[in-house]
């Protein structure tokens, strides 16, 4: 099998094998991919610091070729590429060539985002002076991904970050580096001269932390678990650069009494249990009000009885695999949990058997759960949902809200006054109504408040923030 190596200064650079493993048939290898070193993440960033200033100084145009040229390869490659990602992740086929055609979105719009930055030209407050404010490439972006999102948040951290005249530093997580290399080996094929995109793939605590060390990446762009991102929150500090980290969620879907049960339960069974759960947007707790509980819980429990658990590319299949034994693991270390806490196992929560061998999970369903338990208060990630019974509107804007999270916050009604005030008063960086609390758009702004994010806005136009800074200009005629 051929080892799909990592791009250093324009370099395509040998490395240890890794074994990407498809989690729907564990005994299938999807691909060979080098495992850098410390070094080879220490010579990508030389690479990114000596291409900076040229890179920073191209022309738009040039930009916006390669970042069209990328999003047209992606969108005619987008069954290869979907199926590539389903094979590496599981989620199921359609998803994962969704997810594709996204990647190639927001390449798209990044294409067209290079020839539309702005500055303000303002006057000064002594007259005859003239004051530009201008944005500027930031430098070297260092940036990490995880592995739910294989496709889609390497092109939303990629795709700005060269838009706007940065050089990169990619890190995809071990567990999926094929699409990432996919993107990569596109971009660098459109045209991007030497040192501009650099990859190298690899174990964050090796590959992850000499990045995080390095005093010459200007700007960290992160996306994974709390207790990493407050690594590279801790090490950001101590080199006094720029951040950004968008983590995890434990994230309320409120169905009240007066909500249309059929939308509800079509919100609530996407947003928990599409993409196998593992999402960082993923509906978790669903809160319903008293006077439709019963019939809501009948409504999911019939409808998770319809769901295909199997190999994500079996077009039969709607729910695919778990992405690994650790995540497996960890999805039925909360199962016991809950069940020890007292909340009910309405439906799921067992293992699969399929022709391969696979980490296949049924979705599971507590019922009688309340929100002082592990299962309501830590981030799972996987298929598992518990319902939480409140018994008006306020307990439920209440619940939603204690929380350390605040990702997406959704909720299911009918009433144009209580969908008003929880888009006011869900403490979240996105409020669904009426809609999964998963699945956003690729030109508006993407990210939490609390305990799930910090720093600015991803995705569309707010993405400028992160990856440019600002220069004020006085100018007088002398
Ligand atoms: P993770 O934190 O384990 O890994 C994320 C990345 O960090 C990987 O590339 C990993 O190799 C790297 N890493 C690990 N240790 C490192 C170190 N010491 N130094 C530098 N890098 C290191 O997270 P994961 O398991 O890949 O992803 C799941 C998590 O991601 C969940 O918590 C989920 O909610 C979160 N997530 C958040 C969003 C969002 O936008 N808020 C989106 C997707 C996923």
């Amino acid at each position: 099998m051929e080892l799909h190596k990592n791009l250093i200064n324009g370099q395509w650079v040998d490395g240890e094998a890794g074994k990407n493993i498809n989690p729907s048939n564990t005994d299938e290898v999807v691909g060979l991919y080098a495992r850098g070193t410390a070094e080879d993440a220490t010579s990508a960033i030389a690479a990114a610091k000596e291409a900076a200033h040229g890179w920073a100084r191209s022309g738009i145009l040039q930009r916006q070729a390669i970042l069209r040229t990328a999003a047209d390869e992606i969108f005619a490659r987008r069954e290869e590429l979907g199926r590539l990602l389903a094979r590496e992740e599981g989620k199921t086929l359609p998803e994962a060539i969704g997810e594709t055609v996204r990647a190639g979105q927001i390449f798209d719009f990044f294409a067209g985002e290079a020839v539309r930055l702005t500055g303000e030209v303002v006057q000064s407050i002594r007259p005859g002076v003239g004051v530009e404010m201008t944005r500027e490439p930031v430098g070297v972006v260092g940036i990490i991904t995880p592995w739910n999102f294989p496709i889609a948040i390497p092109a939303w951290k990629m795709a700005p970050a060269l838009c706007y005249g940065n050089c990169v530093v990619i890190k995809p997580a071990d567990l999926v580096p094929g699409s990432t290399w996919a993107i990569v080996d596109i971009l660098h094929r459109a045209g991007l001269p030497a040192g501009v995109l650099n990859l190298v793939m690899g174990r964050g605590s090796v590959v992850g932390q000499a990045m995080l060390d390095s005093p010459d990446i200007n700007a960290f762009s992160f996306t994974g678990s709390q207790s990493t991102g407050q690594k590279v929150a801790a090490a950001s500090v101590k080199l006094g650069r720029k951040f950004q980290l968008e983590m995890g969620g434990k994230n309320p879907m409120v169905v009240l009494d007066d909500a249309n049960l059929d939308t509800a339960v079509e919100c609530a069974i996407n947003g928990a249990f599409f993409s196998t759960g593992q999402r960082c947007t993923a509906s978790s707790r669903l809160i319903v009000t008293k006077g439709i509980h019963d019939r809501f819980v009948s409504a999911m429990v019939a409808r998770m009885g319809e769901l295909n658990v199997g190999d994500a590319c079996d077009t039969a299949t709607h729910i695919g695999p778990v992405v690994d034994a650790s995540q497996m693991g960890q999805d039925e270390d909360y199962i016991a949990i809950g069940t020890s806490e007292g909340a009910v196992l309405a439906a799921g929560g067992e293992r699969v058997d399929n022709t391969a061998p696979g980490f296949f999970l049924s979705p599971a369903l507590f019922t009688e759960a309340n929100n002082q338990m592990r299962i309501s208060r830590e981030e799972i990630f996987g298929p598992v949902a518990s319902v939480i019974r409140v018994k008006d509107y306020d307990e439920a804007l209440a619940v939603a809200n204690d929380t350390e999270f605040g990702l997406s916050a959704g909720i299911c009604t009918n009433s144009l006054k209580y969908a008003t005030d929880f888009k006011r008063n869900a403490e979240a960086g996105m409020v669904m109504v009426n809609l999964p609390t998963a699945g956003v758009d690729f030109h508006v702004p993407f990210g939490g408040t609390k305990g799930s994010s910090y720093g600015s806005r991803e995705q569309g136009r707010y993405a400028a923030e992160f990856f440019t800074t600002v220069k004020t200009a006085y100018t007088h005629p002398g």
